[in-house]
């Protein structure tokens, strides 16, 4: 299998078909041995008929249905587990991405790239509640992951499948799959790609959803940059306000000897008593951390490292 594209539906009854058709004739232009997996992510409307009556007309088309919704990451995770193709490929069910951009993303991955990204531009979208919101996130995780895009919220994607295989995705966590791939040492590009207005049903999500996303931004920059070394973020805090309150204390401590200054009132003591627990609870967080962190990467095999080639007499076909 070369090509799977997966396409997460979660009631997008009216996109559906149309989407399938354009996505058919793509492929048929690409002559690739290509595959379509559609995650059905629990829709309550019409969407699982049609996918059946897709299902029957289309041989390339896998549909796998989920028994809830489950939300978008986790219907992205369950095609990409499915997904048996070398390059996989994600786009939106609701026809937004235009699935005449896939031919120009695979020729990106042919110049030699691990994971292209699409950059929608420009973006059809309201301004002040999707793309004024949209801007803000981008540069925000571009500016704290380090990895320079445009367009993180962008579904369609196309990347290698080992990149794809290692992704382990939580929360809202399918817009940081860009960051996490360049974590593992994935050669990343973004190219411009179309965007249409949604022509039926709705969108799924309000602006309620910058906080979680702002949340996984959290934990992704934790886990890209101190996964494996929790105690040099937390102690390094930890030191600081341990050392503060020390000094603190010193001073207080010499004005009460020398200067005979009753020190029991004083909002100071507080401080530093205060800064010093702080400082042993921030030493103590990131010792257990630095457990978890053995815990987690021994207990699945994986390791701190990503090989690219291994050249070794003995491997020599
Ligand atoms: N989606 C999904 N499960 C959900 C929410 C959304 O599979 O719980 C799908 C949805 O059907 C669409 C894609 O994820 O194909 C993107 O959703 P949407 O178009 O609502 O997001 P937007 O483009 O507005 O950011
Ligand atoms: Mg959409």
């Amino acid at each position: 299998m070369d090509l799977s594209v997966i396409i997460p539906v979660y009631n997008e009854e009216e996109s559906l078909e149309p989407l399938i058709h354009e996505v058919r004739s793509v492929l048929d232009l690409l002559g690739r041995n290509s595959e379509i997996i559609v995650v059905d992510d629990g829709s309550t409307d019409g969407t699982y008929p049609i996918l059946r009556r897709l299902y029957r007309m289309e041989p390339r088309l896998k549909a796998l249905c989920l028994k809830r919704n489950f939300g978008q990451t986790a219907a992205v995770a369950a095609g990409l587990a499915y997904a048996q193709g070398d390059i996989i490929l994600a786009m939106d069910g609701d026809g937004q991405n235009d699935p005449k951009d896939i031919p120009a993303l695979l020729s990106k991955l042919d110049e030699g790239f691990d994971l292209v990204s699409g950059w929608r531009f420009p973006r059809m979208d309201p301004f002040w509640s999707r793309r004024l919101p949209s801007r803000i996130a981008n540069g925000l995780i571009s500016w704290i992951t380090r990895v320079p895009l445009h367009d993180y919220g962008c579904m369609l994607k196309a990347m290698r499948r080992d990149i794809a295989k290692e992704l382990r995705l939580y929360g809202e966590m399918h817009r940081f799959i860009p960051a996490i791939a360049f974590e593992r040492g994935a050669k990343i590009t973004e190219i411009k790609v179309h965007h249409r207005p949604r022509r039926w049903g709705k969108s799924k999500y309000s602006i309620a959803r910058i906080f979680p996303v702002l949340l996984d931004l959290l934990t992704v920059k934790f886990l890209l940059s101190y996964a494996t070394r929790p105690l040099h973020i937390f102690g390094l805090i930890g030191l600081m306000s341990g050392g503060i309150g020390f000094l603190i204390a010193v001073y207080l401590t010499l004005e009460k000897i020398l200067y005979r200054v009753a020190i029991g009132g004083r909002p100071l003591l507080l401080l530093s008593i205060l800064l010093i627990v702080i400082g042993f609870q921030f030493i103590t967080m990131g010792l257990l951390g630095e457990m978890l962190a053995r815990t987690y990467h021994e207990s699945q095999d994986k390791p701190i490292y990503v090989v690219k080639e291994i050249l070794d007499e003995r491997k020599r076909v």
